[in-house]
């Protein structure tokens, strides 16, 4: 799926961020046009913020702003919201038929997990992320059913991450909102308290945990202490109320005390909201360090079936995300959900002819050159 795309920009000084329009009759000042025919445009007579065209030519005047030869602009709909910067890229920052959208608070991270499938980036984005996401949330639809914030480490914004938590709010009070942090942050303990001061019943913070062992946990995300202040941050967290999801990446690392994880969670944080434990994505870092993460997941599954159970049977709320039905048990299937947001995922060939295609979660588009040697197909009897 295409994300972003390029032409040649004229009279663009700054990123302009708006919702896309092909219909004359629905364009209004902050629209960006699609303009794909090649008859002129009277500019005089049309108001509009900025012009996208794949057009190899076009003839302006000196306000219009205008990125032209772009190859194609057909993954585009109307209402999709897109960034276009001074340099002719053009970026999606939310589709309009989608419902997995995400805002990308920041590259920057605290901790450098081994598995990080977006490896941080050392150079300030804050400043211009922010103002991107300032004016992008006032356009996305109040209907908007969920929202995720990822990074990099949202809470690097610092008070930024306060502003956009309360903009989130205020724009969007039916919108789930769900930001992922490594949580390291909260164990300071007036950070925690300024989140629940923002009072979102909408928003779910969602928080790695890879292991009851801190050195366990350390090594994995390549952080010293991180294990202390995500405990700590995690119960500063539940003080105010705030909802809170544990999330375990399962690979050679995780799996041998994956029971004891499980344990350690129900004994420790039980006020948690959701606990899921999720397949690795081979992306990012993971390819790299893949002799140090690989395990097939078909080997690690009567492993994963025992903590899931062990944690449902506790009455805690387990999901599984990012795993095939072929390489589960059976038994718990029913924890299994179709967890890879639509522009990442993907199937084998040999899925087509599987009966279960449709409730089964699939593999991440990355995951094709990388996955369980035991998928099979379920047949029809
Ligand atoms: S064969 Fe494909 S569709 Fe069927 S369960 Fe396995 S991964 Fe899912």
């Amino acid at each position: 799926m295409i994300l972003r795309t390029r032409g040649r920009p004229i009279n663009i000084d700054n990123h302009i961020v708006g919702k896309v329009c092909r219909d004359f009759d629905n364009i209004d000042s902050d629209s960006i046009l699609i303009w794909e025919n090649d008859f002129a445009i009277d500019f005089n007579k049309i108001r509009f913020s900025c012009l996208l065209t794949t057009n190899e030519n076009v003839v302006v005047n000196e306000q219009t702003r205008v990125v032209y030869k772009i190859p194609s602009l057909n993954h585009l709909v109307d209402g999709d919201i897109v960034s276009v910067g001074n340099d002719g890229n053009i970026n999606t920052l939310y589709r309009a038929n989608s419902f997995h959208n995400a805002l990308l608070a920041t590259e920057r991270c605290n901790s450098n997990c081994l598995m990080c499938s977006q490896p941080p980036k050392d150079r300030n984005d804050i400043e211009i992320l922010h103002d991107i996401h300032t004016r992008l949330i006032p356009l996305i639809p109040k209907d908007c059913i969920e929202l995720g914030v990822t990074g990099g480490e949202p809470t690097l914004l610092g008070e930024k991450f306060f502003t956009l938590m309360n903009q989130l709010k205020v724009e969007l009070p039916q919108t789930e909102i769900h930001v992922l942090s490594n949580g390291r942050s909260f164990a300071w303990n007036r950070l925690a308290r300024r989140l629940g001061e923002i009072d979102n019943k909408r928003l779910m913070i969602g928080i790695p945990l890879y292991s009851d062992y801190y050195q366990v946990h350390d090594y994995i995300v390549q952080a010293n202490h991180a294990f202390y202040q995500t405990i700590l941050g995690i119960h500063n967290l539940s003080r105010y109320n705030q909802r809170i999801e544990i999330r375990v990446v399962l690979h050679k690392q995780s799996i041998p005390r994956l029971l004891k994880l499980a344990n350690y969670i129900y004994k420790n944080l039980p006020f948690v909201e959701h606990v899921t434990f999720m397949g690795l994505e081979y992306i990012g870092y993971t390819p790299k360090n893949i002799e140090k993460l690989w395990i097939d997941p078909y080997d690690y599954k009567d492993e994963l079936a025992e903590a899931v159970e062990y944690l449902a049977g506790k009455g805690m709320n387990v999901s599984i995300y990012n795993s095939t039905l072929c390489v589960l048990p059976e038994r718990v299937w029913q924890y299994a959900r179709k967890s890879i947001s639509d522009w990442k995922n993907d199937y084998l060939p040999e899925c087509s002819k599987c009966v279960k295609l449709d409730s089964c979660g699939g593999l991440f588009t990355w995951n094709l050159n990388k996955h369980s040697a035991h998928i099979r197909p379920f047949l029809k009897n």
